[in-house]
């Protein structure tokens, strides 16, 4: 079911984000992101899919799981080297290995393993703890926080910088940390929101928005309301 969000006139940042994700859902409808059946599973998948397609990841996903080292405390009873040779279909193994292995070493340590308790905790402070987690950058961190926590982050990754600063809602050398200001300061503070528009900006993306863009057909034209896009 779509997200409930209301939309208050005055603020024009926040209408016009608004008339791209209504547009955006109307055209690809609910994307249901992350895929997962857990939200540990979650989460390392969003550290194995850095640098790799998600089909890739996927294959490690799916490894992980028929070596049943889908629980925090197998997988972090697993030694590197081992954990490596079951996760090589995402690339990088050795590296990933590592990172999946402070990941859940952390979570282990700070909540037992599970999810369920991060959603209390202050969201500045425990994403600051994730960050200093080995591998895990501001983008990796907030999917994790958005997808496998259910924390109101937005992941403003190059697809959806791309998209928000050619329609001008960015500027061309915004980063991520603006970028994911910008929307979370002009959206509702909505985990479903943040979840539908990263995963319909990236659907868009990769339909229309790519490094030439394809703005016959795309959804999102109207918007730039005769103008090219910026950039
Ligand atoms: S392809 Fe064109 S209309 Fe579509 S999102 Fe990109 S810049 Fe906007």
């Amino acid at each position: 079911m779509s997200p409930s969000i209301r939309l208050a006139p005055r603020d024009r940042v926040k209408a016009r984000l608004l008339r791209l994700y209504r547009a955006l859902e109307r055209r690809y409808g609910p994307q249901r992101w992350w895929p997962g059946r857990t939200p540990y599973e979650v989460a390392l998948g969003a550290v194995l899919t850095q640098h790799t397609a998600w089909p890739s990841a996927a294959r490690a996903v799916a490894a992980l799981r028929a070596a049943g080292l889908l629980r925090p405390r197998r997988l972090a009873a697993t030694r590197a080297p081992a954990l490596a040779r079951v996760i090589r279909p995402a690339g990088t193994p050795r590296l990933k290995a590592r990172r999946l292995l402070a990941l859940t070493r952390w979570l282990l340590l700070r909540a037992g393993g599970r999810f369920a308790p991060l959603a209390r905790l202050p969201l500045g402070p425990l994403r600051r703890e994730l960050l200093a987690v080995q591998g895990l950058g501001p983008e990796t961190t907030d999917a994790i926080l958005l997808y496998a926590a259910g924390r109101p982050v937005f992941v403003a990754d190059a697809y959806a910088r791309r998209v928000l600063a050619r329609h001008r809602l960015l500027g061309r050398r915004a980063g991520y940390a603006e970028a994911r200001r910008v929307v979370e300061a002009h959206l509702p503070s909505d985990p479903a929101l943040f979840n539908e528009l990263h995963a319909l900006l990236v659907a868009v993306g990769k339909a229309h928005c790519r490094t030439r863009p394809r703005c016959d057909g795309c959804p999102l034209r109207f918007d730039l309301r005769g103008r090219p896009p910026a950039g």
